[in-house]
């Protein structure tokens, strides 16, 4: 097979998986990025990297926002990362059997290195991958980093789910995204409620640079201050009238930037949501089943091989609410705006209260995972990571 015949199959067994978008970047577009773009580090020679997208239904979207269910997001996102994984298995595989190269499936989340490079790596707090998907992406030519430092696609904006290989072939790249589809509204920043990245300020650490191009976004806080929002224990906007898909009802944005690098703090706000004896017993209980949940992933290090049961999206919203359509991404923030808040009952089952068009209070059981799912849609589900 010649490479540009190589190229095509590749691109064609990947769109046979079920991805959305597929792009070919190149070693030589990611030398001046930074550490986490060195595809040496993953695999000796490599020349490529070969990077797709599955991305989030717009139906979907719109049930997680106006917190009618998180059922069908948290679908899209077994499929986004133990889909991307077993693609990346499957290619990888491929590859072996067809040609004398070598590839390297790369892990979609999960793993994480310390930046020994960095002079202050608050205490671990701030970390990287083995491969950065997002800084391939861009030199795959999928899109440009956009404020909220996701990917940002011209199809589907950031809204999507990234997964790679890296090869030692010389596959031919493809071009790089002309435009930055990132209009800057800022809606990411807007739908955090942790303030884990800034509205105004950019990004200073390190120059982003790829394939000749510097790539700018948000100034970011440490790992943790997205993580307790990102995971489902806090969850609340600053004017307290809506949260994330969590009862915890606590908004981190007024904590200042030098109060997370403090790992004391961080360790006493740990021990606040995980052991804190007045918190209520199905508050705690729910905390910890995060924490459980949580542990599952990082010992794999690897969320494509999560189970489906452990695969519990309670905010991710800087991701989600970044769609193609600036008039969608709008709607989408009116509806988490006016979505209310989410409780648990001393069973521990989720509900919302919200108020409906009349001003009217309403109360609802959002569907669990055992109502909205069939048990052999359970088990196809979980299965996407048995390859
Ligand atoms: S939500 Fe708006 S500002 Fe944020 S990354 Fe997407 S397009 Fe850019
Ligand atoms: S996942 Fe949630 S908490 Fe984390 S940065 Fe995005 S919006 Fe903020």
């Amino acid at each position: 097979m010649d490479i540009s015949e190589l190229k095509k199959n590749i691109k064609q067994l990947i769109f046979n998986k079920g991805a959305k978008l597929v792009g070919i970047g190149s070693r030589e577009r990611l030398k001046d990025a930074p550490a986490s773009a060195d595809m040496e580090y993953c695999l000796p020679g490599a020349q490529s990297c070969i990077i797709w997208a599955y991305t989030n239904p717009i139906e979907a979207l719109e049930n997680y926002f106006s917190k009618k269910e998180r059922m069908s997001i948290k679908k899209a996102q077994q499929i986004g990362y133990a889909g991307s994984w077993r693609t990346a298995l499957i290619l990888a595989e491929f590859n072996k059997k067809n040609t004398n190269y070598q590839a390297f499936p790369v892990i979609p989340n999960a793993k994480y290195r310390p930046r020994k490079d960095l002079p202050n790596d608050i205490g671990g707090d701030i970390r990287y991958p083995d491969f950065s998907l997002r800084y391939g992406a861009v030199a795959a030519g999928l899109g440009h980093l956009g404020w909220s430092g996701n990917l940002v696609t011209k199809e589907y904006g950031g809204s999507l789910y990234l997964g790679g290989v890296l090869t030692t072939a010389p596959l031919v790249p493809d071009p790089m995204a002309e435009e930055n589809n990132c209009n800057k509204c800022k809606l990411c920043t807007k739908v955090c409620t942790t303030g884990y990245f800034s509205e105004n300020e950019e990004e200073d650490m390190q120059p982003v640079i790829i394939g000749g191009q510097t790539e700018t976004y948000a100034k970011r806080g440490t790992f943790s201050q997205c993580g307790i929002g990102c995971a489902g224990w806090y969850g609340l906007s600053e004017d307290g009238t809506w949260s994330t898909w969590t009862p915890g009802h606590v908004c981190l944005k007024e904590i200042p930037e030098e109060r997370w690098q403090d790992s004391d703090f961080r360790r006493d706000l740990y021990s606040k949501i995980l052991i804190n004896k007045t918190l209520p017993e199905n508050m705690r209980k729910f905390n910890q089943s995060i924490a459980r949940s949580f542990g599952n992933a990082a010992r794999l290090e690897n969320v494509g091989l999560r189970q489906f049961v452990d695969t519990n999206p309670r905010c991710g919203n800087c991701n989600f609410i970044c769609v193609a359509e600036p008039k969608k991404r709008k709607e989408l923030y009116s509806m988490l705006i006016n979505s209310g808040k989410v409780y648990i009952d001393d069973n521990g089952l989720e509900y919302v209260k919200k108020c409906d068009e009349n001003g009217k209070e309403i109360i609802y059981y959002p569907p669990t995972q055992e109502e909205f799912f069939t048990k052999e849609e359970l088990t196809e589900l979980d299965n996407i990571r048995n390859v």
